[in-house]
């Protein structure tokens, strides 16, 4: 089994890439954002309980989070593996992701990064709020909010898995194309 985590932060293209990679890979795309957005627009409870948060920019709960988590890679008993899209986002969530896949006798192969400067971040948010219909995109305070949360919380992870040798950076600026290739360069190293 191939188990990618597809890391970045808000805006470094981890949705666009996840596309091509789990076609390109055959693996089970899982974006926590998307399913909490499927929740919010089907006014489920997890969704109305997870909009709070994310329209502040804020991070859901990691009980409520890893709960969902679970979930959803149960649903997909026969994956020939998973891409992981916006999580973990916290040292807990991977801790717990590490234990999740254990008991499913398999692991995280990767954890490939794109790497972007912040205000490239957000012009390239500010752009995507014009269409995505994402409240969390529309507001410059909202989106410098993600970006500093990933700083405090998320960033972290980077050394988690630097530590388990899973780290791999790659520069998330240029063509869509050209990023899917220096990712997949990362992939194939395997
Ligand atoms: P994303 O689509 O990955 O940009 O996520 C949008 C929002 O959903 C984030 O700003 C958080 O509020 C929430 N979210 C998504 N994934 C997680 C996670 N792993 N842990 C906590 N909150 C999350």
């Amino acid at each position: 089994m191939t188990n990618l985590v597809l890391f970045g932060p808000p805006g470094a293209g981890k949705g666009t890439q996840a596309e091509v990679l789990k076609e390109k890979y055959n693996l089970v795309h899982i974006s926590t954002g998307d399913v909490f957005r499927f929740n919010i627009k089907n006014a489920t409870e997890l969704g109305s309980l997870a909009k709070s948060y994310i329209d502040k920019g804020q991070l859901v709960p990691d009980e409520v989070t890893i709960n969902m988590l679970s979930a959803e890679v149960d649903k997909n008993p026969d994956a020939n593996g998973f891409i992981f899209d916006g999580f973990p986002r916290t040292e807990a969530q991977a801790e717990v992701l590490e234990v999740l896949l254990k008991d499913k006798e398999t692991e995280i192969s990767a954890m490939v990064a794109l790497e972007v400067d912040d205000e490239v971040l957000v012009q390239r948010l500010l752009n995507r709020g014009k269409t995505s219909g994402r409240a969390d995109d529309a507001d410059e305070e909202v989106i410098r909010n993600r970006i500093k949360v990933y700083y405090n919380e998320t960033a972290i992870l980077k050394e988690y898995y630097q530590k388990q040798n899973k780290y791999h950076g790659v520069d998330g600026v240029g063509s869509v194309g050209d990023i899917t290739d220096r990712l997949s360069a990362a992939i194939d190293s395997l």
